[in-house]
């Protein structure tokens, strides 16, 4: 059997005769959410029953699912290896935020990130990729509510580690007779890929970027980025400032808060002396706590002040709320925590 979802339009319209019917089925799909081909009646009898021999439409199973407190709901999703991805919904009054991921594990070794911890296990598929926001927005909103969320590439995996996956997923979901989701929607956030950073700049399309800096010289950097010392801060800087942006757009950049480690006045200093010129926006986030990370959340107070200077400088700086805190959801916990509970799921409320 082969995926549907690992398919874009034009690919489908090259197998399917006549090759309108790649559209037909798109939108079947992805606009009104059937699973079965036999729902399909604008399509020929026999082609159904063949289409269903081949292909499946079928969303993956999930393992498990967790709902926070804050309504934050945490999915484990099983591939058929039995991998298991994870996928993070994140209500919000006037935009919901779907986070993936594009790789089981990740290769990166962020020393303040649990899934830094996992080593990579594999690369997702472009199906894999999509069918995670799939399956958020159909347990989460309706037809009528079908587009009011955002996808963030902020899960497991370093995405641009896992490019042309990535990139076809986007293709298929930005598809016009598909989910139709404009760029503007989605943002990849990479842990700073510089030959791949440029790559994408010359895209046809380019999703919103965020860079997670952490550290903002490198010597910090190297320290907790390892990533850094093969693209060290000044070059990844440099892709950034040649990043094609709109009008008012800006690039996210994520800053981890450690106690004593990156929280100092004299880092967000570095920080402000680095960021200078650039059209930026940052997003401090306090670190998640895990007690497999040896390192501590600062203060409220230290947060404050940390932003504060950078708001003095003229930085627009947000500090993240920490959601899904309680289920593991929150940014970097993500980690197969209860890949060997048995399944224990259902989509119906
Ligand atoms: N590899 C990509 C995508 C992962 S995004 C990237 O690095 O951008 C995950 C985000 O969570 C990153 O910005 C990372 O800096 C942040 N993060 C990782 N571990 C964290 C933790 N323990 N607490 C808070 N944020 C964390």
């Amino acid at each position: 059997m082969k995926s549907f979802f690992d398919y874009e339009r034009s690919e489908l319209a090259e197998i399917f005769d006549p090759s309108f019917r790649a559209t037909q089925i798109y939108k079947s799909v992805y606009q009104r959410w059937f699973d079965d081909f036999e729902l399909m009646t604008d399509l020929p009898k026999g082609f159904r029953a063949e289409l269903a021999s081949e292909w499946d439409i079928k969303l993956p199973a999930l393992h498990r699912r967790f709902v926070s407190n804050d309504g934050t709901r945490r999915y484990l999703v099983t591939a058929t290896d039995k991998e298991l991805s994870e996928t993070v919904f994140i209500p919000e009054e006037h935009r919901n935020t779907v986070c993936i991921s594009s790789q089981v594990g990740c290769a990166l070794a962020c020393t303040f990130c649990l899934t830094g911890q996992l080593g990579l296990t594999r690369n997702l598929s472009a199906g894999e990729i999509v069918t995670q926001a799939l399956i958020a927005q159909r347990d989460n909103l309706t037809l009528e509510t079908r587009d009011s969320f955002n996808i963030v590439l902020m899960g497991m995996g370093e995405p641009l580690h896992n490019y042309d996956n990535v990139m076809k997923a986007l293709r298929i979901l930005h598809d016009e007779h598909g989910l139709n989701m404009s760029m503007s929607r989605i943002t990849l956030s990479t842990a700073g890929m510089l030959p791949a950073i440029e790559r994408l700049a010359n895209e046809p399309m380019i999703p919103n970027l965020a860079i997670s800096l952490t550290g903002a010289t490198n010597d910090k950097r190297d320290q907790l980025m390892p990533i850094n010392r093969k693209y060290p801060i000044e070059r990844l800087i440099d892709a950034v400032r040649n990043f094609p942006l709109k009008h008012r757009q800006r690039v996210t950049f994520e800053y981890v808060l450690l106690k004593g480690i990156t929280d100092d006045p004299q880092d967000a200093l570095s920080l402000v002396k680095l960021l200078k010129g650039l059209r930026a926006k940052v997003n401090l986030i306090p670190l998640n706590e895990a007690e497999e990370l040896p390192y501590k959340r600062p203060s409220d107070a230290a947060v404050e002040r940390f932003q504060q200077i950078l708001t003095d400088h003229h930085i627009s700086a947000f500090v993240r709320k920490n959601r899904g805190n309680d289920i593991s959801a929150a940014c970097g916990q993500l980690k197969k925590k209860w890949a060997d509970e048995p399944q224990k799921v259902s989509l119906a409320q």
